[in-house]
């Protein structure tokens, strides 16, 4: 597998594979990664019909994710069920169904397409898969092979990432756009100039994104006012120049203090209802996270989440959470029609950067997403809790695999997260039929976890504090 360019966006301290180490420390563990992907990757082709007979989608093997019109000769049908037909991108964004954005974060990208399609097959029924790519982060060319393959997603979305340049509002790392990002995202370079909002749209339109995004400078909490004109301002100037077929979403980068105070939230909230020729708004919030893979628990932030999922609902806006993966899940319940998490950590959290020095030669945590518990734990916690009475073992291909065989693979481990995540989306659309809706499914699944984890024999860390602050907030 191509090795992927590391992501220099914050959060690497926080990434799946290292914790506290450096990229340095991780190559010998990069090659151990490979092994086990390359291996899934190396499967047979596998091909399963589509519903509406527009073709073949392919669910195993390193073109896996892509649909072809017709089966290749010699080529295996799999024994599994039809995959559902594609949800478009304007059905998708109406929400009748719940939309898990996957992330092509720094690593592993290669393997995402075959994943999304697996995750269509199983629950495209249930809900719709979107993608996201981050532009400065990726060559074009590999971009548009990367969403060419992606068939399967509703939505293709190539973030633009201008808030890297914000680094006096947000809390980034020393130099959030490193050389790569200059290279690959030439429009971070001139914010100034009179046709920006065209460069950064150009380069959306470029690698064939299908919901184009506004550039979505941080807005300062200390300039409310004037940072909310000159959002809108720009993302007017892009609304003007959309062209025929075009989708724009709103997006809107704000550090977490514009959801957890009252006075500004409610201006925040206010000039959203106002500016309603934005129908589709792509809120990305940066909070202090401090455990990788741990949702928030914080009470001021989940009623702020809240309210803007409400208002969004209410005012029939599609709401699209990106690096967010459990707290988007939650905010489900609220009115979201969307959320996003990938392999590394910092996917799953648009965390404040802080530095943490690597301790040369320690191994990356060996983590495990536990479903029935809505949360990550390390691996001695798992094999607590698979000991226990009542313990759903998870069937997911990743995990026949993953829980076989040494070493511990994170790769794999990272997949059936992702899976999880398919699965539980999923399921808040299905159980939505019954009265309350998603909300009261949402409600359902929290306290079901948060009953069967009380009591369990866990150490503090791996405890799922945020349970009970989210029970409160439901
Ligand atoms: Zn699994």
């Amino acid at each position: 597998m191509a090795h992927e360019e590391p992501d220099p966006m914050s959060g690497e301290s926080l990434d799946w594979l290292e914790e506290q180490g450096s990229i340095a420390d991780a190559v010998d563990e990069d090659q151990l990664e490979d092994a086990a992907a390359e291996a899934y990757l190396a499967a047979d082709d596998e091909y399963v019909p589509m519903d509406d007979g527009t073709g073949f989608l392919l669910v195993g093997g390193a073109e896996g994710g892509s649909i072809v019109s017709a089966l290749p000769s010699g080529s295996i049908l799999a024994a599994s069920s039809a995959a559902p037909a594609v949800t478009g991108r304007d059905e998708a964004l109406s929400g009748r169904l719940p939309i898990l954005l996957v992330h092509r974060g720094g690593r592993h990208g290669d393997l995402l397409p075959l994943v999304m399609g697996q995750l269509h097959h199983q629950y495209g029924r249930s809900m719709a898969v979107g993608t996201v790519a981050n532009l400065p982060a990726v060559k074009d060319e590999k971009l548009r092979s990367f969403f060419a393959q992606s068939s399967v997603a509703s939505l293709r979305i190539a973030d633009p990432q201008c808030y890297r340049l914000d680094g006096e509002v947000l809390r980034l790392e020393k130099e959030p756009i490193g050389k790569r990002a200059w290279e690959y995202a030439p429009y971070l370079a001139s914010p100034e100039a009179a046709d920006w909002e065209q460069r950064v749209l150009d380069a959306q339109r470029q690698v064939n994104a299908s919901l184009l995004l506004t550039p979505g400078r941080a807005l300062d909490p200390d300039d409310p006012q004037g940072s909310l004109d000159s959002m809108f301002q720009s993302a007017d100037k892009a609304l003007a120049s959309m062209e025929q077929g075009e989708r724009l979403a709103l997006n809107v980068t704000i550090p977490s203090r514009w959801l957890t105070s009252e006075v500004l939230r409610n201006r925040l909230l206010d000039e959203i209802l106002d500016q309603d020729h934005f129908d589709v708004l792509y809120v990305r919030t940066q909070w202090s996270q401090g455990k990788a893979f741990t949702p928030t628990e914080d009470a001021a932030l989940l009623v702020g989440l809240k309210k803007l999922a409400n208002l969004c609902q209410d005012e029939e806006r599609s709401l699209l959470l990106p690096q967010t993966g459990l707290t988007g899940w939650f905010a489900l319940a609220h009115g979201a029609t969307g959320f996003g998490l990938g392999i590394s950590g910092s996917d799953q959290c648009f965390a404040e950067y802080v530095f943490r020095r690597g301790r040369p030669g320690q191994l990356p945590a060996q983590r495990y997403f536990e479903r029935q518990m809505l949360h990550t734990v390390d691996r001695a916690s798992h094999d607590v809790a698979k000991s226990i009475p009542g313990y759903t073992q998870c069937e997911c291909a990743y995990c026949a695999d993953l829980l076989r065989n040494e070493p511990w693979s994170h790769v794999l481990s990272a997949l059936h997260h992702l899976y999880s995540m398919g699965a539980l989306t999923a399921k808040v659309h299905d159980e939505s039929a019954r009265p309350g809706g998603r909300h009261a499914a949402v409600r359902r699944i929290v306290a079901a976890a948060k009953k069967w984890t009380s009591g369990l024999p866990l150490g503090t860390s791996d405890l799922p504090r945020h349970l009970a602050a989210w029970d409160q907030a439901l």
